[in-house]
């Protein structure tokens, strides 16, 4: 262990000299500073530029911060109890201002005195047509900092509570000032060797972390800030990357040694239709990783529509050519089912057999399935979540795949590789598209295939945003769709199936649907997770073998299900879905070589994230540029698996804003681990006993 970074940055915050217990209790509770080295990345949100005040005479009009100075020449209360506010005119010689306080307006008045000099920063705006401030930020001006030398100062997030204690942002910044004050020059240690910081051209850490609380400039302060994310996110990824080689090395798995006959013959004399080159790729990465005698755990994402499907039924019959099982894991009942239908109708030449297990399938057909199952009779499963548990017992699971892995834990994934004696192959679908570097960084331990290409012939799908009132124009325009032979599908937004007032909006929905398209002219089915399993299949293969035009449903439908014939996506409520979720249903239309329509309908008021979403969607149809989008109106903290996987400990960079750090960081990363997966050289000591100082991720405490 590195024991001087343990001896002095985990030290408890409580023996900071001016923070005492009670202090030390607070900034744990309400900032979560535990150490030292907590206070040091408690990093100003801002700096406040003192060398730059504004003649209060040539401000802007409003909307902006600003930093003016001047003589308060006034203090005033006015109005009552609730309306009671106070305010102040500040002066300088170009003009006047108004302050105002609506809240803590006893304690201003105290603090404020008439005729002082006062620095004020704060946000412009226009009330009765004279500027004013509303709580600005106010300090004195002193000879120290009234001496127009240019400095720029931290500004701390703080709250009432902390304020009240003497824990102001302004006290904060004396703490760090002391606390970077008494630690030895070097500190903190460097963490990065000296090679990646000449070739990035980034700061010493010591300096870094002073210049990011008291940078000289602004220069300085951008150098630092960039040092630190670049900092955050090296670590992070070659914490990452070294989980993968570990997992590398140690995960022995079955060697898929042949490319046999089902393969072939499947490939050469089956093939629907000729496979794309990136479907290609992918199904290349997968025969390299399943032959070399390690396990594969991959992560395939492939935008909706993609082709991911044939992938899966290829790399199975791969499995199969070697001797082992396969399974197919998707995350609804509908979509097991109709994987299952479509893989036997592939397969029904090749006479391989595959079979369907659900949580329905029961009895006796239930027993003689698992039966097969264990014996190795039947080498290929498509199914739900059933597959995973204890009773499923594999002869020789080879390889399993998940589709939609959004719906999947990683816990469950884990189950599946006890499902042999070595861990069978794993190959996780999503059509949840994550930026690549993202998708590294974030899934750290699957390694990353990408489909960037739809099969050829597709014309992108129209989408327009329409309100109720052009509600009539929305539906003949379904007519005359319907007219040509093609269906629709009308979606409620059902975000808990067990929502009552969501189950009545389908039923209104659907009467008046039902008043639109009469029998015995049109047929409607409709889908929702309430019916019993059965009828809901039921009525999910009426709209399949195009029995009726019309299919009213939920979100059930979101996932996979496959009608080429259905070429238009009514949104209803569209300001209620999220993005992914929006980009995942239409999806469901674009299928077939014809032209395909998403109809998002909305009310009229719209929040103005809501607008946004629905402005993304007419835009873009790029599942990629729309992830992106995503994350950046969501932020990350929402992406599946971010949560999880907890080996991102990032203070500072942001994985959406800071890609191009990302990037970088992550090849710096990778050329390092490349030379020296170990850490062994001397030059990368420091990175090693950095990533071992941080205990708390256990992994590394193995190698130390
Ligand atoms: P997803 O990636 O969303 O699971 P699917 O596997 O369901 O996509 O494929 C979508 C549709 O495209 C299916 O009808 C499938 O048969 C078809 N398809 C897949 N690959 C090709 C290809 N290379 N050429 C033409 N059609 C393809
Ligand atoms: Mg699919």
């Amino acid at each position: 262990m590195s024991s001087r970074e343990d001896s002095i940055l985990f030290t408890p915050i409580e023996y900071l000299k001016g923070v005492g217990p009670q202090r030390g209790e607070m900034l744990r509770k309400e900032l979560g500073i535990h150490t030292f080295g907590d206070l040091l990345m408690h990093y100003p949100f801002r700096h406040l530029d003192r060398s730059r005040v504004l003649p209060i005479g040539s401000i802007p009009d409003s909307g902006d911060f600003v930093q003016v100075s001047g003589r308060l020449t006034g203090i005033e209360l006015i109005g009552e109890r609730r309306a009671r506010r106070l305010v102040a005119t500040l002066q300088d010689s170009t003009g006047s201002l108004d302050l105002v306080w609506f809240r803590g307006v006893g304690w201003m008045e105290k603090y404020l005195k008439l005729h002082q000099p006062y620095l004020v920063y704060g946000r412009v705006t226009l009330f009765n047509g004279r500027p004013q401030m509303a709580h600005p930020e106010m300090d004195m001006l002193t000879v120290a900092n009234a001496d127009g030398k240019a400095y720029l100062e931290p500004v701390y997030s703080s709250t009432e509570k902390l304020t009240a204690r003497g824990l102001s942002g302004r006290a904060q910044a004396k703490l760090t000032r002391q606390l970077l004050d008494t630690l030895p020059a070097e500190w903190p240690p460097e963490n990065i060797p000296s090679r990646y910081l000449a070739r990035y051209k980034l700061m010493p850490r010591p300096r870094a972390y002073r210049c990011i609380h008291f940078p000289p400039d602004e220069s300085v302060l951008k150098e630092a800030i960039r040092r630190i994310k670049f900092e955050e996110l090296f670590t992070a990824q070659v914490r990452m990357c070294r989980l993968k080689l570990d997992r590398h090395r140690h995960s022995r798995g079955w060697p898929f040694e042949q490319v046999g006959e089902q393969f072939n013959r499947f490939y050469h004399d089956h093939l629907p239709f000729r496979l794309t080159e990136a479907q290609k790729r992918v199904l290349r990465e997968i025969r390299r990783d399943t032959l070399k005698g390690r396990q594969m755990n991959r992560l395939l994402q492939g935008d909706v529509g993609s082709g991911k499907t044939i992938v899966a039924l290829l790399s199975m019959l791969l499995a199969v050519d070697n001797g082992f099982q396969a399974c197919l894991m998707a995350p609804t009942e509908i979509l097991a089912q109709q994987h299952y239908e479509g893989i036997k109708d592939l397969l029904q030449r090749l006479g391989t057999e595959v079979d369907l297990l659900t949580g329905n399938i029961k009895g006796k057909k239930r027993r003689a399935l698992l039966e097969r199952v264990a014996d190795g009779s039947m080498p290929l499963l498509v199914g739900t979540h059933a597959l995973i548990e204890r009773e499923v017992v594999f002869r020789n699971l080879g390889l399993a795949i998940i589709d939609e892995q959004h719906r999947f834990g990683v816990q469950q994934r884990a189950r599946l590789w006890e499902k042999n004696t070595l861990p069978p192959h794993v190959l996780v679908m999503t059509a949840t598209p994550i930026p690549r570097t993202l998708a590294m960084t974030v899934y750290g331990d699957l390694d990353v295939s990408v489909i960037d290409e739809l099969p050829p012939g597709r014309q992108p799908i129209r989408t327009v945003h329409r309100t109720d009132r052009r509600r009539g124009e929305v539906m003949s325009f379904l007519k005359t769709e319907i007219s040509k032979g093609r269906q629709v599908y009308i979606v409620y937004p059902l975000i808990q199936e067990s929502e009552k007032l969501d189950y009545e909006n389908l039923q209104s929905g659907y009467e008046v649907v039902k008043a639109y398209f009469p029998e015995p002219d049109y047929y409607i089915s409709m889908v929702h997770g309430r019916q019993p399993a059965d009828i809901r299949e039921a009525n999910m293969q009426r709209f399949v073998s195009g029995d009726c035009q019309i299919m009213v449903a939920t979100t059930v439908i979101e996932v996979g299900v496959n009608v080429p014939n259905a070429s238009v996506m009514v949104i209803e409520s569209a300001e209620r879905f999220g993005l992914s979720q929006l980009h995942q249903l239409r999806g469901r239309v674009g299928r077939g070589a014809d032209q395909s329509y998403c109809i998002l309908m909305t009310g009229n008021q719209l929040s103005r994230e809501g607008r946004t979403r629905i402005q993304v969607m007419v835009r873009s149809t790029d599942g990629f540029e729309i992830a992106e989008k995503d994350l950046a109106i969501r932020g990350p903290g929402d992406l599946e698996g971010t949560r999880q996987s907890g080996a991102l400990d990032l203070h500072l960079a942001d994985l959406i804003r800071d890609r191009s750090v990302l990037e970088v960081s992550r090849q710096a990363a990778e050329a390092l681990l490349d030379e020296d997966p170990e850490l062994e050289l001397p030059e990368n000591r420091c990175l090693r006993e950095y990533l071992i100082s941080q205990t708390d991720k256990n992994q590394w405490s193995k190698i130390s």
